[in-house]
């Protein structure tokens, strides 16, 4: 053994391979209404995966079926090699950990954290020990004795992570953990969380609705919509590289246009048309054609803003109408022509104090940053 029991990552299987959860063709339905799938998905040993998507997407009863806690209609899960589809979640030796934390409010700290010990009937010595270091790795130490009543929300939370890892279960199930924290105790637990699946080596799969958690804490994400997975992957990759019009929306900000595609280049990139007819150079994502309704995104942060015109390709003309404090930066809506709207983010204050509303404007949208979808595609993963 390590120095510390917590030090000791995850050990592959002594036939070499990886522990993994592989899903395969899951679909569940209630009645006729399938409100998951058909979706495969396989997360590796030791990532920190979340599946991110909007509320209703199907997120909380794919985890259920991960953990067993419901069935499938259809499809197999694979957990280490082994087929666990129809195996009950106390068989299934994982740590899981809902919204409401569940907690027992006549018992102290220390007991909760004990629980799963118990109930798996481990020594009281080794009780004590494995209590006490996930409690000091949690901060709870000083705290065993309280009781849940006389905890904060963040406490509560951090008894609930502690409950959940003190049996060292090699995957970790957790959905929307934080919820019900504020703000600023979210991003605090977040970063815990985080550091903590970096120690541990863990598998995490993490529910959320919130992208700024999915950003913060994952190696990889599965993006929900109705039911499937529009796209999985790392997150720069999803902010960068969309592969539907509604990852691109749902990760980060972004601006629509409805346009028209005018002409195609090669498989990547096509020139289209807003309605007011001027033409924009852009990358193609799926198989767009010529005359296809588009929609055009393109981030706040991609688009550049100047008092003058230049020689950039993409340029468009339009009237600043308003300017947003951000802290840090504004955000400059521009009017353009056809009556669309586009966000800029400015960093330049002195720009934006050199450009009351009504000034006339150009922005700039690189053609590398800007990316077309076909508009029926849309929430649709068949792009
Ligand atoms: P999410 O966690 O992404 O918000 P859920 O997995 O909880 O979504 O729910 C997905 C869909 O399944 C929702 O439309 C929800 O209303 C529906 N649903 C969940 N549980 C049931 C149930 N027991 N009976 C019928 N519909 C359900
Ligand atoms: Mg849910």
């Amino acid at each position: 053994m390590s120095d510390s029991y917590w030090e000791t990552p995850t050990q592959a299987a002594s036939d070499g391979r990886r522990d993994q959860i592989i899903l395969t063709g899951i679909e569940k339905s209630y009645g006729s209404l399938r409100v998951v799938g058909p979706i495969d998905l396989e997360v590796r040993q030791s990532e920190f995966l979340t599946l991110l998507g909007p509320s209703g997407s199907g997120k909380t009863t794919t985890l259920m079926m991960i953990a067993g806690l419901q069935l499938p209609s259809s499809g197999t899960i694979e957990i280490d090699g082994q087929d666990l589809t129809k195996v009950p979640p106390y068989r299934r030796n994982l740590g899981v950990m809902f919204q409401d934390y569940a907690l027992f409010p006549h018992m102290t700290v220390g007991q909760n954290i004990a629980f799963p010990l118990k109930q798996r009937r481990l020594a009281k010595s080794a009780i004590a020990e494995q209590v006490r270091e996930v409690a000091d790795m949690v901060e709870l130490g000083a705290l065993l004795d309280r009781r849940i009543q006389d905890l904060s929300g963040g406490q509560r939370q951090r008894v609930a992570l502690a409950r959940t890892l003190v049996f060292k279960p090699k995957i970790v199930l957790m959905d929307e953990p934080l919820g019900a924290l504020d703000r600023r105790l979210r991003e605090q637990m977040q970063i815990e969380i985080k550091r903590i699946h970096d120690r541990l080596k863990t598998t995490f799969v993490v529910v959320t609705h919130d992208q700024d958690e999915a950003l913060t804490m994952s190696d990889r994400v599965a993006v929900f919509n109705k039911g499937i997975i529009e796209q999985i992957g790392p997150v720069e990759e999803l902010y960068s590289n969309p592969a539907t019009a509604f990852v691109a929306n749902f990760l980060g900000d972004n601006n629509n246009l409805v346009a028209r595609c005018v002409e195609t280049r090669n498989s990547h990139s096509c020139r289209v048309a807003l309605t007011d007819d001027t033409v924009l150079e852009t990358m193609a994502v799926g198989n767009i054609c010529v005359g296809d309704d588009v929609t055009l995104t393109v981030r706040p942060e991609s688009a550049t803003l100047s008092k003058m015109p230049s020689q950039a390709v993409n340029q468009v003309r339009g009237e600043l109408t308003d300017v947003i404090f951000h802290g840090d930066h504004w955000r400059v809506i521009v009017r353009l022509k056809n009556g669309a709207s586009i966000s800029v983010k400015v960093s330049d204050g002195g720009m934006i104090a050199s450009l009351p509303p009504g000034s006339d404007v150009f922005v700039g949208i690189p053609p590398s940053k800007c990316r077309v979808f076909r508009a029926e595609n849309e929430g649709d993963s068949n792009v």
